[in-house]
């Protein structure tokens, strides 16, 4: 746009040098249009100057705004003192026109600072112009071109910022969905990392029970073809074998459990019960177990009996992940506190230990899949890191949640919140036949990869 605007104006400056030639002897007017076009055309030299040595960056400490205003002003009052001294002929402010009009496409001005900018320029025009004019007519041919020109520049600057704001508006949320884009890379990448890491946790995890077992049998095969096969040595090592096939099965059970769960193919079987009894029956039945390891298990209820809707054999499964962490991480003398306690219309179960504890840093994570606090476990424990994220979701799928508390060499504590729900008209009750032996199978399973 400047640039036709001083190609225009060099024509002009032509057109004054040869066929105006003659005239400006007689008539002053057209003495200030030549002025006018060499005076302008210097100005858009000087900016087009300015703006090259800004875009080259070496002009930095230049405000734009500052620059462009300058410019601007410039060229009005230029026009301005050019239209006074044109003053009796008509029509003579239509350079000035034309240098307002470019030069408001041009700037980047506000609608509102275009409009000021003009007409306080215009309002000293017109002042001059009724002091200095005789001729009533010229005097409003000149108003009406003023408020022309204010009332053009306004809308141009209005077009022209509206362009300026869509296309900003556009750059942003370009760099905003470029952002958007760029994070979701980065937790792709950080995936990929957990998943790679899962795979190697999870051979280690598969090998080592199998390779176990693969000793213990030959172990085994070996002292029969001696013939040095006693009861206590075939009974070590076939308790190894089972052992480790617990392990296995644990593993492989909580991989399906975690698939089935992501594909939303995994459903908790609701049925009203008594939760206190079912806790109550999970954790005596380790006793024994725990005790054997020097650590004191209590428990203790608030209420005697709190029947609400819920899948045993899930919650049963999630008492025993957290009992089976919390005796991993408590040394001897330790102890292991769980209780039931009513809060907010939930029924609260808290898993509380004496050990080793977790970093602060690491609470928010340990329910993330395959997260396991580094150099926590101790040498004769081993963990896949699913455990947790299991329980989570496990507690989730029956509306609850589960939160930790722990302090770093003090101990842990695992709430579990489930809702004090019941589903109305249900039928199906608790089946407790068999229940002794179910418990011994999932103890087994659960509990298969803390050793003796
Ligand atoms: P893992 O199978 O490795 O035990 P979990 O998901 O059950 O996996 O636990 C994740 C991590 O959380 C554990 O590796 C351990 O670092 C930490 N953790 C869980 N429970 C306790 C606890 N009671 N005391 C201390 N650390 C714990």
């Amino acid at each position: 746009m400047v640039n036709i605007l001083l190609l225009l104006n060099i024509i002009f400056i032509i057109v004054d040098l040869t066929i105006y030639k003659s005239m400006r002897v007689k008539a002053p007017s057209y003495v200030y249009l030549y002025y006018s076009h060499i005076i302008i055309s210097l100005l858009i030299i000087l900016w087009l100057v300015l703006l090259n040595l800004q875009e080259n960056k070496r002009f930095t400490s230049l405000n734009p705004k500052f620059f462009y205003s300058s410019f601007l002003n410039l060229i009005l009052y230029w026009g301005v003192f050019m239209g006074l001294n044109n003053a009796y002929i008509g029509g003579q402010i239509t350079g000035y026109i034309v240098c307002v009009l470019a030069t408001s496409v041009y700037l980047y001005l506000k609608p509102v600072e275009a409009f000021l900018t003009y007409s306080s320029s215009l309002i000293i025009l017109i002042v001059s112009l009724v002091f200095t004019v005789n001729n009533q007519n010229l005097l409003y041919t000149h108003i009406i071109n003023a408020s022309i020109v204010v009332i053009l520049s306004y809308i141009i600057s209005k077009i022209n910022f509206l362009n300026f704001l869509k296309e900003f508006i556009h750059k942003k949320k370009i760099l905003q969905s470029k952002q958007e884009l760029e994070k979701i890379n980065f937790k792709l990448k950080e995936y990929e990392k957990l998943r790679t890491d899962f795979f190697a946790n999870i051979s280690h995890e598969l090998k080592t029970p199998i390779n176990v077992i693969f000793c213990a049998e030959q172990i085994i095969d070996f002292s029969l073809k001696q013939n040095q096969c006693n009861n206590d040595n075939l009974s070590k090592y076939l308790k190894m074998i089972k052992q480790n096939s617990y392990r296995l099965t644990r593993l492989i059970g909580n991989l399906i459990d975690i698939t089935k769960i992501d594909a939303l193919n995994f459903e908790v079987k609701l049925i009203n019960a008594d939760i206190i009894q079912v806790v109550e029956d999970i954790t005596m039945s380790v006793a024994a177990f725990v005790e054997d390891k020097g650590i004191s298990l209590i428990f203790d209820t608030e209420v005697e009996e709190k029947v609400i809707a819920f899948d045993p054999n899930q919650i049963e499964r999630v008492i025993l992940n957290l009992l089976s962490n919390a005796i991993k991480f408590t040394d001897k003398a330790g102890e292991i506190f769980v209780s039931i306690y009513l809060e907010n219309n939930n029924v609260c179960i808290s898993v509380k230990d004496t050990g080793i504890g977790i970093p602060d840093n690491m609470l928010n994570s340990i329910f993330d899949r395959f997260i396991q606090v580094d150099n926590a476990l101790p040498k004769n424990h081993e963990g896949s890191g699913i455990g947790l994220s299991l329980v989570k979701s496990l507690v989730e799928m029956h509306n609850g949640s589960i939160n930790v508390k722990s302090k770093l060499g003090e101990g842990s504590e695992f709430i579990v919140s489930l809702p004090d729900t019941i589903i109305p008209n249900s039928q199906q009750t608790l089946d407790s036949t068999n229940m002794e032996n179910d418990y011994i199978k999932k103890i087994n399973i659960e509990f298969s990869d803390i050793y003796q």
